[in-house]
C-alpha cells in the first residue's frame, strides 16, 4: 500500500510530464498492470490533469470588450486631433518664412535683454557683497592698521 503512494506521486509528476527515465517508468508499468487501483488512479490522473490543457481552446473575447477598447482608442485620437488642431491654428499664422527675420530680431532683443538684467543684477549683488566686505574690513583696518587700509582701497578701484 507504501508502496502505491510512492507510485502515485510519480504518477502525478515525471509520469504526466513525460519525464521519467525509461527504468522507472517501466517499474510503474510493472507495478501497474498487476495494481487494478493504481491503474485507475492513473487513467484519471491523465485524463484530468493531462488531458485538461489539451483541451483549453482560446475564448473568444466578448464584443462588448471589443467595444470599449476601440471607444477607448478612438477617444484618444479625438482628443490628439483636437489638441493638435488647437495647436495649427493658433500657431500656424506665425510659421511663415516672411517672419523668421522679425523672430530673430525678437530673440536677439529679448536674449540681450535678458543678459543685461541678470548682469544688472549681478553688479548690484557684488556691490552689495563689496561693500559689507569693507565695512567689515574697515573696521579691522582701523583696529589694525595700514596693511588691511591698503587691501580696502584695492577692492574699492575694482568695484567703482
Ligand atoms: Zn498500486
Amino acid at each position: 500500500m507504501n508502496e502505491c503512494r510512492k507510485f502515485r506521486d510519480v504518477i502525478l509528476t515525471d509520469y504526466l510530464d513525460g519525464e521519467l527515465d525509461k527504468e522507472s517508468r517501466e517499474r510503474l508499468e510493472a507495478h501497474l498492470s498487476v495494481c487494478t487501483a493504481c491503474r485507475i488512479f492513473a487513467r484519471e490522473a491523465k485524463e484530468q490533469l493531462g488531458d485538461s490543457f489539451k483541451e483549453v481552446r482560446p475564448e473568444p473575447v466578448p464584443e462588448e470588450l471589443w467595444r470599449n477598447i476601440r471607444g477607448r482608442i478612438e477617444a484618444e485620437n479625438r482628443t490628439r486631433d483636437i489638441a493638435g488642431e488647437i495647436l495649427e491654428r493658433v500657431f500656424k499664422p506665425f510659421l511663415r518664412p516672411q517672419l523668421v527675420p522679425a523672430y530673430i530680431v525678437f530673440l536677439v532683443f529679448f536674449f540681450s535683454g535678458a543678459f543685461v538684467a541678470h548682469n544688472r543684477i549681478k553688479l548690484v549683488t557684488e556691490i552689495e557683497q563689496g561693500r559689507y566686505l569693507m565695512s567689515t574690513l574697515g573696521e579691522e583696518a582701523s583696529a589694525e592698521g595700514l596693511e588691511n587700509a591698503n587691501l580696502g582701497t584695492a577692492i574699492e578701484e575694482y568695484f567703482l
